[in-house]
């Protein structure tokens, strides 16, 4: 604005109009004098964001975004109506008191009428994933590239403008645990969360971001002054069983990973959530429980469990809901705080490891669904 000879209060002026009032042309940012926009088109300044490509509707109100970006590259993007308990990372509400008066409040009629209570959005870092779970579906495709810390913002951005609601009015979490690793594109990343806290308005106790465990970066992440809760996608209980299911762990081992945990500098009353696929008769026996208590021992920690998501070319299973609660159990017991996410969109391929970006799976029978 400097360079263009405008006062400073106009780059105010450009956020809001992008972010929160989310206007589609610099032509419509009617804050702006009108030659001053006239200039920005006439050397080609436009404000870009990320089109819906395509839009699968689960019969449970998730709704699976296939988002198109400058390039023709696309990402998946996905709308939690009342979430899945993944943004707060044990199963309650974000992780404040918030959530928890909500359920008790008026207000929840009030948002009840308007259709609307609470939603988590879940964002993609890069296309594709370069981590190779193996039981994952975003592995699959190998990593194509970062995106940018627009492209990251322009997710939310699409998804609020399309369910038309905004933050702070309507309550909103975001997890970045969508398609690709945030800890794999740590810059972008990071500076996308300041212009979603700064400029799209969520606050950053709302947001959770996953690692599947890039210890460097757990590190650095520490010490960001702006930063969401942090999770960690632990997924096995000893270091041969993630090697096979996680084969950075051959990088960064249990040990090397928990003592970055350990080091972790949490917030009051904040806690690391780890993540748990369970896979019938893989790791999802009650030994595996029990080694689990072991590796959380004096870590201020909840557990998060998975349940498989199903999908083609996965060689895993669901296992019966008695063995999730009975691993439940065995960390219950140990004082653990667990909980089991609740699966969301299955049946368009909208759940946990089931983001490909395609439309022959879009197309594909469902899977038949264990009973969740
Ligand atoms: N790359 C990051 C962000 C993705 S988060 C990470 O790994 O944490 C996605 C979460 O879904 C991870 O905890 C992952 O372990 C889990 N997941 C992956 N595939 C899954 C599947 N098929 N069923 C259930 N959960 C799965």
């Amino acid at each position: 604005m400097e360079g263009e000879g405008e006062a400073g209060f106009r780059v105010q002026q450009l956020l809001d109009a992008i972010y929160r009032h989310r206007v589609e042309s610099v032509e419509h940012i009617s804050t702006l004098p009108q030659s001053f926009r006239e200039k920005l088109v006439a050397r080609g300044i436009s404000i870009g964001h990320p089109q819906v490509e395509k839009r699968f509707v689960s019969q449970d109100g998730t709704v699976r975004y296939l988002l198109k970006f400058g390039d023709g590259e696309t990402a998946e993007t996905v709308w939690m109506p009342e979430g899945d308990g993944g943004e707060a990372g044990d199963g309650t509400d974000a992780g404040d008191a918030a959530g928890a008066a909500e359920r008790g409040h008026p207000d929840r009629f009030r948002s009840a009428l308007h259709g609307f209570g609470r939603a988590t959005i879940c964002v993609s870092s890069q296309v594709g994933c370069a981590v190779d779970c193996q039981f994952c579906l975003t592995a699959l495709l190998g990593v194509k590239r970062n995106l940018t810390a627009g492209e990251i913002v322009g997710q939310v951005w699409a998804v609020l403008n399309d369910q038309k609601v905004s933050p702070p009015e309507n309550r909103i979490n975001l997890v970045f645990m969508g398609m690709g690793e945030p800890f794999l594109n740590y810059d972008n990343f990071i500076k996308a969360v300041r212009l979603l806290v700064q400029e799209v308005g969520v606050a950053e106790s709302r947001m959770t971001v996953s690692t599947a465990g890039i210890v460097p970066r757990i590190h650095d992440f520490g010490h960001e002054a702006i930063r969401p809760k942090l999770a960690i996608s632990l997924n096995a209980s000893n270091d041969e069983l993630r090697t096979r299911l996680m084969p950075l762990n051959r990088k960064w081992n249990l040990e090397k990973l928990l003592a970055a945990a350990r080091e972790f500098p949490l917030r009051n009353r904040e806690r690391i959530t780890f993540e748990y696929v369970l896979l019938d008769g893989v790791n999802d026996g009650k030994e595996n429980a029990s080694e689990v208590v072991e590796l959380l021992r004096g870590l201020r920690a909840k557990v998060n469990l998975i349940a498989l998501n199903p999908g083609p070319g996965i060689m895993f299973s669901t296992p019966a809901e008695e063995r999730v609660a009975a691993f439940r159990q065995v960390l219950d017991k140990a004082g653990i705080p667990a909980f089991v996410r609740r699966p969301r969109g299955r049946d368009i391929y909208a759940a946990c490891g089931q983001l490909k970006q395609t439309v022959e799976i879009a197309t594909a029978p469902a899977p038949s669904l264990p009973s969740a």
